[in-house]
């Protein structure tokens, strides 16, 4: 079935840079696979490289160190190893098939068989080799054509191939959103719905890559309202319900595929246990809070209070703000003015310190912060148009009345 390739391709510009050229001369046989084949195919943009070798993980490190290449055995108990070149890094790991799984860990084994190592792979469009000479190998024989066709379905049995990894379901709705071209087939979506509940035992970080990645996708609807209506969003802990018509409306009006803010459109509560379930980042906790929590002044409410709500939010935060209100229900007409004003208003900062309070006889202290604070909402009230002297007055005539 794999004794010959299954088609020839131009050799992608990607594939001839110099230094993954030398690791492949280092390495000898050897094919990418996954992400990086099938978007070459597709002839989307590459993301990472992913290479498969039949090689032991042991003979990749002996063969990488001796020509002179770092190596990481970032994976070694899986296979693989990661190899370090100038401007990127490439995961090397050898030809597997599973022994066992238990829905989480698979125990597995190396081969030299390349088809056996497309067997264990979750879709058949992430079944795909590509050699350095441009030959594309199909091992399972539908990849390529399921590619092309945007049909996004396992490798075998569904509900078996669930069962191994409950990831998969994710995975599955990730791709649908990204390369589906043609409507979910129901009998994967029943596979999927009947087993939600084993993405119970899955970790939050490895569900909070695949959410925020099908939540990028350019169009992320159809398959995200399949992925709630099959109950996969309840079974994975996240709150309901589900904003799906203010997730359109953002997309109708919002061209940046981020990740975040899509999230926040579609949460009317329940951001703690959205930022503790998907484990997202201070930074990331952050942002989501201020994204459902905050609300942008109405927008006839005049340029005070909205540029009083850029000089707090900043200029991402107000615009993210912006495109929410338009989310929930806003009227969109005044949206592009507001974002222009947004990304062009100079935001001012305030033109006196907490040592200027020392001068003027404050003692330093938490007063300080206070007296600066009030002197702050004064000036942003006024537009943020007193200069530092009438700062520094605004501030003596506080500190005359305070005493
Ligand atoms: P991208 O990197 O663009 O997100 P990808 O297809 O390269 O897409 P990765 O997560 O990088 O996805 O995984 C690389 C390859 O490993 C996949 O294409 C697939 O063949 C295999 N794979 C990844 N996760 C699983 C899984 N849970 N079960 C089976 N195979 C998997
Ligand atoms: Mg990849």
């Amino acid at each position: 079935m794999t004794a010959a390739p299954a088609r020839r391709i131009a050799i992608p510009e990607w594939l001839t840079a110099p230094s993954l050229q030398h690791l492949l001369d280092l390495l000898g046989p050897a094919r990418f696979v996954g992400g990086a084949v099938r978007d070459t195919l597709l002839e989307r943009k590459v993301g990472d490289l992913d290479l498969a070798t039949p090689l032991t993980p042991d003979a990749v490190i002996q063969r990488l160190e001796a020509g002179g290449v770092r190596v990481i055995p970032t994976g070694l108990a899986h296979g693989t190893v990661t190899a370090v070149l100038d401007h990127r890094s490439v995961e090397i790991t050898t030809l597997r098939r599973d022994v066992e799984t238990d829905g989480r860990h698979a125990v597995v084994a190396f081969t030299d068989d390349w088809a056996e190592d497309a067997a264990r792979r979750d879709l058949t469009m992430n079944a795909l080799y590509l050699d350095r000479a441009g030959d594309v190998w199909d091992p399972l024989g539908t990849g390529i054509a399921d590619a092309l066709a945007g049909r996004v379905r396992f490798v075998g049995d569904a509900g078996a191939r669930i069962e191994e990894d409950a990831l998969r379901i994710l995975r599955f709705y990730r791709f649908q959103a990204h390369y589906g071209r043609m409507p979910i087939d129901p009998e994967i979506r029943l596979a999927c719905c009947r087993r939600a509940k084993l993405l119970g035992q899955l970790s939050g970080e490895r569900i909070r890559v695949e959410l925020l990645k099908l939540l990028q996708a350019e169009d992320p609807l159809p398959s995200l309202t399949a992925l709630v209506e099959d109950a996969i969003w309840r079974k994975l802990g996240l709150p309901e319900p589900v904003a799906l018509n203010r997730l359109a409306r953002l997309l109708r009006h919002d061209p940046e595929p981020d990740a975040l803010r899509r999230l926040a459109s579609l949460l009317k509560s329940g951001v703690t246990e959205t930022v503790m379930r998907l484990r997202l980042s201070n930074d990331e906790a952050e942002r989501l809070h201020a994204l459902v929590e905050w609300t942008l002044p109405e927008w006839d409410a005049g340029p005070i209070a909205h540029h009083r709500a850029l000089y707090e939010r900043g200029r991402r935060g107000y615009r993210d703000l912006a495109l929410l209100a338009v989310a929930r229900g806003r009227d969109p007409g005044p949206l592009a003015d507001h974002i222009a004003m947004a990304a062009s208003w100079p935001i001012p900062s305030l033109p006196i310190r907490g040592r200027d309070l020392v001068s003027l006889g404050m003692s330093p202290g938490p007063a300080i912060s206070e007296t600066l604070r009030r002197v702050e909402s004064w000036w942003a009230e006024g537009d943020f148009t007193a200069d530092r002297d009438a700062c520094l007055a605004e501030a003596g005539r506080l500190l005359a009345t305070a005493t």
